[in-house]
């Protein structure tokens, strides 16, 4: 006898899943040049060279320490050299001991919702958002995820929606500043509110209610915004990150969940953090990226790229009557479909093998999530594609 929600989950691919597969069907019949994915958020700008150097010159040392275990939270010295820069980008003063190093956001967003998830709390994650997190919620940490419907105009936070759903089995609230899918990056007002708020209802329930931050994209931004850094508006904060985007390295597996020791409760919070770990079956990074991660603090790709991108394709986009929050950070794009039947359209979309993916699969439809970490010569192949696609629109 099998799990069977766990047989099922393997069996249903994410719609994201599907379209990159169909993708590469339509490259074997068409050409790959003629197929234009959107769909994934792999990132196209190479690492930067001293990520290479750092391999290099951690294989030339010691091999038994480079492939060996390292302590379960991650080697300490790491640890430290990455909470060194946390500190002089923050102004902070965390220890190493704050650190827990996973294989990725996606490791830490788990350990840290299974740290904190006991039976009956309820998680609140704001549309759109990162569709893993409904299975990290509920089939990972057992608790149950609520959505709040999106703020459509800038896909800031919805408060007034936000606000109704905060009850007493509120354990955390999970947000993704820069934003997959919506490239918004909220504001050190939207912050400010948020921790108002959150206070209130700590206040209110007699409980800490967790703000989980997950942050993969937080040096990924343009036109000199700058993401807030959550810890600093609120205490309870959970931060989760990882170099998949901000160094290119999304195969490498590595991130880390930071617990300020400001949050409720924060030595017990850091200890439930490596029990899930170990729950998990995450305890030990992957031991060289631990280390290349350490070498390569304070770089990041060239995400000037992305920002050609983004301009290119919102320009192109909005001029063709396409309506669209210009995003201000991460490698998507969400533009309205023009019909509101997004699964529709973006099925209409394949015809022209156009890959995007429907907005309904982040909890907005009516929207397609366009990811532009692709070559610029894709965009511009693209943007006639998509002015034919819109004319069909219009001639109805
Ligand atoms: N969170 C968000 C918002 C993401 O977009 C992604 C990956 O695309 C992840 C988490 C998972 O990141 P990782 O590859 O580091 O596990």
């Amino acid at each position: 006898m099998l799990n069977e929600k766990m047989a099922a989950l393997g069996n249903n691919r994410s719609t994201i899943r599907e379209l990159f597969e169909y993708g590469n069907k339509r490259a074997a019949v068409v050409g790959r040049e003629n197929v234009l994915d959107f769909s994934l958020g792999n990132p196209n700008v190479p690492a930067p060279d001293a990520v290479r150097e750092a391999i290099l010159a951690e294989a030339a040392g010691d091999p038994v320490a480079l492939h060996g275990y390292t302590s379960a939270q991650g080697a300490a010295d790491v640890r430290k050299a990455l909470v060194a820069d946390i500190n002089r980008r923050f102004g902070t003063d965390y220890t190493g001991d704050s650190l827990y190093l996973t294989a990725g956001a996606a490791a830490a967003l788990s350990c840290a919702f299974k740290a904190i998830a006991c039976p009956g709390d309820e998680f609140v994650v704001l549309a759109p958002y990162f569709p893993e997190y409904l299975m990290f919620i509920e089939s990972g940490a057992g608790a149950k995820a609520v959505v709040v419907p999106p703020s459509i105009a800038d896909f800031q936070i919805n408060f007034d929606a936000l606000e109704k759903v905060l009850n007493e089995h509120t354990k955390a609230v999970v947000i993704n500043s820069p934003n997959n899918p919506s490239g918004a990056v909220y504001s050190e007002q939207t912050i400010r509110q948020l921790a108002e708020l959150l206070r209130e209802k700590e206040a209110q329930f007699g409980h800490p209610i967790y703000l989980v931050s997950d942050e993969p994209y937080r040096e990924i931004v343009y036109d000199g915004v700058q993401t807030p850094f959550v810890p600093t508006y609120y205490d309870d904060t959970i931060v989760c990150y990882s170099y998949s985007k901000s160094l290119s390295l999304p195969g490498e597996r590595i991130g880390y969940v930071l617990v300020p020791p400001q949050a409720a409760d924060s030595a017990d919070l850091y200890a439930a953090v490596c029990g899930a770990g170990r729950a998990l079956g995450y305890v030990c990074a992957p031991s060289m990226f631990q280390r290349v991660a350490a070498r390569c603090t304070g770089l990041t790709s060239d995400i000037t790229v992305y920002q050609t991108n983004r301009d290119l394709l919102f320009d192109g986009l909005t001029s063709m009557g396409y309506t669209c929050v210009k995003p201000q950070g991460a490698f998507y794009m969400f533009p309205q479909t023009l019909e509101p039947d997004d699964h529709a359209f973006c099925e209409r979309a394949k015809k022209y093998d156009l890959l995007v993916v429907p907005g309904a699969d982040f909890g907005a439809p009516g929207h397609m999530r366009i990811s532009y970490c692709v070559q610029t010569e894709t965009i511009r192949r693209a943007l006639p594609l998509f002015e034919k696609l819109a004319k069909e629109y219009h001639k109805c």
